[in-house]
């Protein structure tokens, strides 16, 4: 691999989790470097999707020698974040003869960092893995932790593994060319992260919301601050992590707001951002965990307010078939015996431990009426 010795190479984040974290301006210049320390191989495969290729993984497909680099990319999009794509790569690499001395490079949203990971989690039983986020949402959310998945019609992310990355590299100057609804997305995670373990965080992210309200990515020193609470997001998310790997309690926490989410974006096939999905689900869970003694009321207010001032949608769309979307959470990963649960707050900044589960059974007609208050 080519680049500049060592010594140049950008001081990763101070976190509890077995792989480094480099965050900072123009920090995807050094990923040929941070490739040769973390996962030195004879080639290198970078998976990315046709509209950040030509921004992005060219460039950084450029940093390693030629011969031995490939760069692979499938159209954007949730809807090819498949088992048929993944059999695709996974193909290509066979053809290409991509050996176990190959590393992955992911560059893109989290549908490439997801499926990307899932094939180096599955490619003769496992390759190193760097993950290149290029949206907000996968900076601060999917590119860490080291969950790999594809959907299927009977659901999100039903198939995948559990494969840590060898780095994760986050360079916010990317974020220039995402378009405004795609980095608005981002902050539903990030207005998640407050509501499961930081009120402040949670306060910072709303003052941040304004101005991207007011400015988009043009906001007064944008990269400065999204560099911060990028930050932020990602020690919270590396927090949980660190105490409960392989979701067996705690890091059920992660999931506010989604049990909903993703049974709506199965029942509307998938065409809503993931964030929006999120934005909306986080709504409706608080007001389940009022409805049920867990928080106080107000607390749902407090975060719809939130997530319309981030210019996210707070409300269930027109027109959504209840019954599907209800039928959809018993198809929930977290669903025991046939019964939805969910992982929800008390305040601000504090969630349910359900006695070490962190998730709650909620009988159905609960589900029905969050869904349906305006
Ligand atoms: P995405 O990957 O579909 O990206 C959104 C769009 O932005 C795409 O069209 C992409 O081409 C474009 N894009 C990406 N970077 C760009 C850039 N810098 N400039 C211009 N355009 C750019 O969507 P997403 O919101 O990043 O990710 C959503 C996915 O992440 C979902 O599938 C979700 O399940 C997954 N996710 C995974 C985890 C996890 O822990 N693994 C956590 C949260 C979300």
């Amino acid at each position: 691999m080519t680049g500049a010795p060592p010594d140049t190479l950008p001081t990763p984040l101070s976190l509890p989790l077995p792989y480094p974290v480099y965050c900072g301006a123009d920090v995807r210049q050094s990923i040929g470097e941070i490739a040769r320390l973390v996962a030195p191989s004879h080639r290198v495969a970078v998976i990315s999707d046709t509209a950040v290729a030509p921004l992005y993984a060219k460039s950084i497909a450029a940093q390693f020698p030629t011969e031995s680099t490939h760069l692979f990319t499938i159209p954007p999009g949730e809807h090819e974040k498949t088992r048929a794509r993944w059999a695709e790569l996974t193909d290509a690499l066979l053809e290409w003869g991509a050996g176990r001395d190959t590393t992955v490079i992911a560059v893109g949203g989290g549908v490439i960092g997801d499926l990307a990971g899932f094939v180096a989690s599955t490619y003769m039983r496992g390759l190193p893995v760097i993950q290149v986020p290029t949206t907000l949402l996968a900076m601060v959310d999917a590119s860490v932790g080291g969950k790999t998945a594809v959907d299927t019609p009977f659901g999100k992310n039903l198939v995948g593994a559990f494969h840590n990355p060898s780095a994760v590299v986050i360079d916010p100057d990317v974020l220039v060319t995402l378009p405004d609804n795609v980095l608005r997305s981002g902050l539903a995670e990030m207005i998640k992260h407050g509501v499961i373990a930081d009120a402040p965080y949670f306060d910072a992210v709303l003052s941040f919301a304004d101005a991207i309200r007011e400015h988009g990515g043009g906001a007064p020193d944008f990269v400065a601050a999204i560099t911060m609470l990028i930050t932020g997001s990602v020690r919270i998310k590396a927090d949980v992590v660190a105490e409960d790997t392989r979701e067996g309690g705690l890091r059920q926490i992660l999931n506010f707001g989604h049990t909903i989410a993703h049974a709506v974006e199965r029942v509307l096939n998938f065409e809503l951002l993931h964030g929006d999905a999120v934005a909306m689900g986080m709504v409706a869970e608080a007001r389940i965990a009022e409805s049920i003694g867990l928080a106080r009321a107000g607390l749902a207010v407090g975060i719809a307010d939130a997530v319309v001032r981030a210019g996210l949608p707070a409300r269930m769309p027109a027109g959504l078939n209840l019954d599907e979307v209800i039928a959809a959470t018993h198809g929930d990963k977290k669903a025991r015996g046939g019964a939805a649960r969910f992982s929800l707050p008390r305040a601000i900044g504090e969630m349910e431990s359900a006695e070490g589960t962190w998730a709650v059974a909620v009988p159905d007609d609960l589900v029905r009426a969050a869904l349906m208050e305006k």
